[in-house]
């Protein structure tokens, strides 16, 4: 899969992690946050995220 620039990544446990770089290979991601008032970094997510199989075993 094809890195996108836009979208830097370094969540390697993602199925569409570039792995070789910190890149998505996606062409767009969802951001949500799994808090009801975000304030932090910490309380946004990749709602695109998916495990990669070796990873979730
Ligand atoms: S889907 Fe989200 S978590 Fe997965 S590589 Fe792309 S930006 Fe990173």
């Amino acid at each position: 899969m094809e890195k996108n620039l836009c979208i830097g990544c370094t969540v390697n446990n993602c199925e569409y992690h570039a792995q070789t770089e910190n890149y998505c290979t996606l062409d767009k991601i969802d951001v949500g946050t799994h808090e009801k008032n975000p304030t932090k970094v910490e309380c946004t997510d990749c709602n695109s995220f998916v495990c990669k199989s070796e990873a979730c075993k």
